[in-house]
């Protein structure tokens, strides 16, 4: 019964598969130029995954930052690394964006740097999430917002055993 209910509602969701109608805005006069939000990004990775001509790259500080890096000489300006940032971190540009620009580079790199944050549970270094996700999924008191993705998995499995495993001496019943 519970495999139909979850095939049923497979079925009635609409389609997760990345469609032309998906893709970002593209300005007018788009350069080419990526602009990308430090405050945003997870540092999942899928920008440089889904980036085909490697134009996208990662450098870490360890213990302290996550540089993600960006090099418009290797780009095809297909915009994939948008479309799939799932969190909006990066932008289709119509300007040059600053960084680019800067007198210490060559013009054509941007370096964009995450800062890591201690753990509130267990002090690990981490990338942390996007504000407005942390407010969505907690609220903006909750303890977790503070704790990294190992520290997280262990507070969802501390919730699980109290909602699930019986207390000593309770009979267990499952339904058919
Ligand atoms: S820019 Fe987006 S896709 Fe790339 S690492 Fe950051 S969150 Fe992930
Ligand atoms: S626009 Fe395309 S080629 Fe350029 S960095 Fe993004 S995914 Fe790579």
């Amino acid at each position: 019964m519970a495999m139909l209910k979850t095939i049923l509602g497979n079925l009635l969701r609409p389609s997760r598969t990345r469609a032309p109608a998906d893709m970002p805005d593209v300005p007018p006069a788009y350069r080419g130029a990526l602009a990308h939000e430090a405050a945003r990004c997870t540092a999942c990775g899928t920008c440089a995954y889904v980036c085909a001509p490697k134009a996208i790259s990662f450098t870490q500080d360890p213990g302290l930052s996550v540089s993600w890096r960006f090099f418009i000489g290797q780009c095809s300006f297909c915009g994939l690394c948008a479309q799939n940032c799932p969190t909006q971190a990066i932008r289709l540009e119509a300007g040059v964006p600053a960084g680019m620009n800067s007198a210490a580079g060559d013009g054509f790199r941007l370096e964009s740097v995450i800062p890591l944050r201690a753990c509130t549970r267990c002090g690990a270094a981490h990338v942390p999430l996007p504000a407005s996700t942390m407010d969505a999924l907690w609220g903006s008191d909750e303890a977790e917002r503070g704790y990294c993705p190992e520290c997280r998995r262990w507070a969802a499995g501390a919730r699980l055993r109290v909602a699930f495993v019986p207390a000593a001496g309770e009979e267990v019943r499952h339904e058919r």
